[in-house]
């Protein structure tokens, strides 16, 4: 608009550009989600505005001020939008709609490529925060004028989502935004017509029943309303202004519901689910509804959601935590961190508490008693819920703990009061049930007699874990072991010492004594001492690589193994770490090696035959060699391993020759 001053024409970024492009010319399904979409940036907005003027008195409304307005107009096919929320500055015009890229935008564009399902596609858009450009799906061009609450500058920002958006500085009334969309010319075979009244209602009540503030269709007022427009005008606030000769009226489109705040009896599943998808952006149901409340010294209705599925954020240092605050039905703030601890952010839902202050700033929450009383209350009924779950409706509850049960582990060694509960829903793969999930209850039910400890191994796959040589001594007398296969879950066991009283133990961390009775115990020590000097010649020979040697009873079929000490991290976790951090130091493991297999057997007459056989320095590399792989760990030097193994294959070849017939 060059008659405006001071225009500027900028690019968006180019991730938005691809962005829009899909918007325009892939999407056709759904396209009525914008309105949902734009509406709830109003929403937000007023919120935003609403929460500042907490503690900045200047910039609030009264409470019933508060609202957001559709203008359609059929003759110039335009739609507007307007509310009286915080408003933007230019700095957030330009930031918010056009140049810096979202962390969501990439993520939606892969998301929307992938899937060849265009009908589900549009209904993505709120869940990865690019819900402003649905506008262009049904718009050439887009106008947004907009004021920020405090300031007196206004702003207008144009595009027709063809690369660049134009700012330029405008003139408005009031604090607030307001976005006019010029809508495509109808094709022939299209029937939405987005100023139609009809679809304007039935997708507001669709998708936007549950906005907490009125969302007001501006309707011209009938001859026959004439009488009654003045009623109405005093009711519903200031109208709008009308353009032409043509009066008109406003009129709340939605029920503005708070059913969090209704008796659960009279609250169907659908309004739940509604509700749910409202506020998680999810468009799937919830798994998981948890309805209740509290009376007595502090008063507070609790409407929670667990998800069937896991937000694409849910790992981002940004992730945003699910519970909304409010006082008496008054929205206070979203992303209360303070209700719920951080290994439950994917928890979404509302907390209603009539007696916190609606003065209460973000600083203040910290600190309240209040909140963090309800928080544990929370805690707890959301963990039985979950257990509950898990003992009801096993299939759901393992889809969700496919979903979130890393962050769930989290909660293991950070809520120390919680332990035993959150144990409850811990669920794992074992060596005798590698393809269905158990849990620790499952397992102590199939414990063997005699066995008085739960065995556990950490590892990178279930596959890898399955061949571990850790397994053999374990698996011959028949004990289940457990498959730790989580990142984290190295972390978690170190703070889950016992379940039901009886100790965790890992297979492959320090001494795993499996020995029966004395007899079996005095024996291992006989077979120590005998092998002893081939322990010391190992131990010197392979110094630079491991701690200890000593003989084991862990091993049936295996020769040699190698065992992390008790306090120090799995192979695999340290690998894990080292490439994220070259400076962590290779941490060196003990060589346990079977005292009934041929090979030690073996190299033990060998070396007392002849303790300078150079043959016994190759066996002790490839003795060492074996051990690290199976553990999965690097080979020092794969290629003296090799050129060993070659060696000794040409041997073998030349003692047996090949037949030759
Ligand atoms: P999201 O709402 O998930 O952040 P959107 O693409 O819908 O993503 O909106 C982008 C940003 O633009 C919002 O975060 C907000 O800062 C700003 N914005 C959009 N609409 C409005 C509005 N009506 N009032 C104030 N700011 C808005
Ligand atoms: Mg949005």
């Amino acid at each position: 608009m060059s008659d405006n001053k001071n225009s500027e024409t900028l690019e968006f970024q180019t991730e938005t550009k691809k962005l829009l492009d899909l918007m325009i010319h892939s999407l056709y399904q759904n396209k009525e989600i914008f309105l949902r979409e734009l509406v709830s940036n109003a929403s937000d907005a007023i919120d935003k505005r609403h929460f500042e003027s907490l503690t900045n008195h200047e910039i609030g409304l009264p409470e019933d001020e508060y609202a957001i307005v559709i203008d359609a107009n059929e003759k110039e096919m335009t739609l507007t939008i307007s509310d009286n929320g915080i408003g933007m500055n230019k700095e957030d015009l330009i930031a918010n709609l056009g140049t810096i890229a979202k962390s969501g935008t990439q993520e939606f564009i892969t998301k929307l490529q992938d899937n060849k399902d265009s009908k589900a596609t549009p209904e993505l858009i709120g869940q990865f925060g690019v819900g402003f450009y649905s506008s262009f799906m049904v718009s050439d061009r887009v106008v947004v004028v907009t004021r920020k609450a405090g300031d007196d500058a206004a702003y207008r920002w144009e595009s027709k989502g063809d690369g660049t958006f134009t700012i330029s500085d405008s003139e408005k009334d009031a604090a607030g935004t307001e976005i006019k969309m010029y809508l495509n010319k109808k094709n022939d075979d299209s029937d939405d017509d987005y100023t139609s009244d009809w679809l304007i209602r039935s997708a507001i009540k669709k998708y936007s029943d549950f906005i907490a503030y009125p969302i007001k269709l501006v309707v011209p007022v009938e001859p026959a309303d004439d009488a009654k427009d003045e009623k109405d005008k005093k009711n519903e606030g200031e109208t709008k202004k009308p353009q032409d000769e043509q009066k008109t009226r406003l009129e709340t489109l939605n029920a503005q519901k708070t059913i969090w705040s209704r008796n659960p009896k009279n609250v169907t599943e659908d309004e739940y689910t509604e509700f749910y998808k409202h506020i998680s952006r999810d468009w799937e149901a919830p798994a998981k509804v948890i309805h209740f409340s509290a009376e007595g010294l502090l008063d507070y209705q609790v409407l929670l959601f667990i998800p069937k599925q896991a937000p694409f954020d849910l790992f981002l240092p940004e992730k945003r935590h699910g519970i909304n605050l409010y006082a008496k039905k008054i929205f206070i703030m979203d992303d209360c961190k303070e209700l719920i601890p951080d290994y439950l952010r994917f928890v979404k839902g509302v907390v209603d508490c009539a007696d916190i202050s609606l003065n209460i700033s973000r600083e203040s929450v910290q600190q309240n008693r209040q909140i963090s009383q309800i928080r544990s209350r929370l805690i707890k009924k959301i963990l039985d819920t979950m257990n509950d779950m898990k003992n009801d409706d096993l299939e759901t509850y393992t889809e969700v703990w496919g979903h979130f049960g890393k962050v769930i582990k989290e909660g293991l060694y950070g809520d120390a009061e919680n332990k035993d509960r959150l144990k409850e829903l811990v669920l794992f793969n074992t060596s005798t049930n590698p393809d269905t999930l158990s849990s620790f209850s499952d397992y102590v039910s199939r414990m063997k007699t005699g066995q008085d400890s739960i065995y556990y191994l950490t590892g990178e796959s279930i596959k890898n874990l399955q061949n571990s040589p850790h397994l053999e001594s374990l698996a011959k007398k028949e004990y289940e072991v457990i498959f730790f296969t989580d990142a984290v879950d190295e972390f978690v066991l170190q703070n889950i010492a016992d379940y039901d009283d009886k100790t965790l133990k890992s297979a492959g961390k320090g001494e795993l004594d499996v020995t029966e009775d004395d007899d079996q115990k005095k024996a291992l020590e006989e077979k120590a001492e005998k092998h002893a000097s081939l322990l010391e010649f190992l131990k010197d020979k392979l110094d630079e690589h491991i701690k200890e040697v000593r003989v084991t009873s862990r091993l049936t079929s295996s020769a040699a193994c190698l065992v992390t000490d008790e306090n120090m991290m799995a192979a695999h976790v340290e690998k894990m770490l080292r490439q994220n951090d070259q400076s962590i130091p290779k941490q060196k493991r003990i060589l346990e090696i079977n005292p009934d297999h041929e090979l030690i057997e073996k190299m033990q007459s060998m070396f007392d035959t002849d303790r300078a056989n150079r043959k016994l320095t190759d066996f002790a590399e490839l003795l060492y060699g074996q051990a690290a792989l199976m553990e999965g760990i690097d080979l020092p030097n794969p290629h003296k391993f090799a050129s060993i193994i070659s060696s000794l294959m040409s041997d073998a070849v030349i003692q047996a020759p090949a037949d030759a017939s």
